[in-house]
C-alpha cells in the first residue's frame, strides 16, 4: 500500500508572517488526518519560520528548487544543505522553472542528484505542454523527461522520490486533466520508464501525483484512480479547500 500524498506548491505566495498565519489556520484541521502525508512547498524565505511552527507537526516541509552544487560562487541559488536545516522535502522540474527560468531535462538530473544525495526527497514534475498535446506528443515528451531526470539515479534513492505528472496547460487555468486520461499517462509514460529503468518491484512503491487544477471538487475522481496516489496542489493550497483536498486523499 502506497500511503497518499497531498503537497501543496505555495509558488511565490506568502511572506514569511503571512505563512505562518497560513499555516496557524490551516494546520489544527489537518491534525487528524494522519493516513496522509501532508507537505507545504513555500517560499525559502518562509522555510524557518514555518518549519518552527510545524515543529511538533507530522506535516512535512519542503522548498520548490534547489542548485546541484552543495556550495560555492552562485549568487541567488540556495543548496540541498540549506533547505535541509528547515526542510525534508523539494520540487524540481515544475514547469514554471522549465518554462521562465531555463530549466532543462538535464538541470533536472543535476537536481536530483544533488537533493537525494544530500539526503533530501524529490518531488519530481514531468508534463506536455499544450502544443506537445496538441501534436500528440505526450508520451514521448514524457517518456524523454523521465529517462533523462532519473539518468545514474540509483535505485536506493527511489525511495525518497515522488513523481507529480502535471501537465502543463492544466496548471493554473481551472482546465484539469479528465481523471482516467491522466492515470493512463500516468501508467504509460511515468510508470513504464520506472519499470524499465528500475524493475516491477521500484513501480509498485513509487508514488505518483496528479497535479494540475486540483480542487476540493474534483480531487476524489483522482485519487480513485489505480496509478494515482495524491496531488501537486498550486492555487487550492492557499485556502481552506486545501483542506477538503486532504480530507479526498484520507
Ligand atoms: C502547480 O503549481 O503545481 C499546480 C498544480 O498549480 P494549480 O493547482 O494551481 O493548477
Amino acid at each position: 500500500m502506497r500511503k497518499p500524498f497531498v503537497a501543496g506548491n505555495w509558488k511565490m505566495h506568502k511572506t514569511a508572517s503571512e505563512a505562518i498565519a497560513l499555516v496557524d489556520e490551516l494546520q489544527p484541521k489537518l491534525a487528524d488526518l494522519t493516513s496522509v502525508e501532508i507537505v507545504f512547498c513555500v517560499p525559502f524565505t518562509a522555510l524557518c519560520p514555518v518549519a518552527n511552527r510545524l515543529k511538533a507537526s507530522p506535516i512535512g516541509l519542503g522548498a520548490q528548487n534547489v542548485h546541484w552544487e552543495n556550495q560555492g560562487a552562485f549568487t541567488g541559488e540556495i543548496s540541498a544543505a540549506m533547505i535541509l536545516e528547515f526542510g525534508q522535502y523539494v520540487i524540481i522540474g515544475h514547469s514554471e522553472r522549465r518554462t521562465y527560468f531555463c530549466e532543462t531535462d538535464e538541470t533536472v538530473n543535476k537536481r536530483m542528484q544533488a537533493a537525494l544525495n544530500a539526503g533530501l526527497h524529490v518531488i519530481v514534475c514531468v508534463g506536455e505542454t499544450l502544443e506537445e498535446n496538441e501534436k500528440s506528443q505526450t508520451e514521448e515528451v514524457i517518456t524523454r523527461q523521465m529517462r533523462i531526470a532519473f539518468n545514474d539515479i540509483d535505485l536506493s534513492l527511489l525511495k525518497d522520490v515522488v513523481i507529480a505528472y502535471e501537465p502543463v496547460w492544466a496548471i493554473g487555468t481551472g482546465l484539469a486533466c479528465d481523471a482516467q486520461k491522466a492515470n493512463e499517462i500516468i501508467k504509460y509514460t511515468i510508470r513504464k520508464p520506472i519499470i524499465e529503468m528500475y524493475g516491477e518491484e521500484a513501480v509498485r512503491d513509487m508514488r505518483v501525483l496528479y497535479g494540475g487544477s486540483v480542487k476540493g471538487s474534483n480531487a476524489k475522481e483522482y485519487f480513485v484512480q489505480p496509478d494515482i496516489d495524491g496531488a501537486l496542489v498550486g492555487g487550492a493550497a492557499l485556502k481552506p479547500e486545501f483542506i477538503e483536498i486532504v480530507r479526498a486523499a484520507a
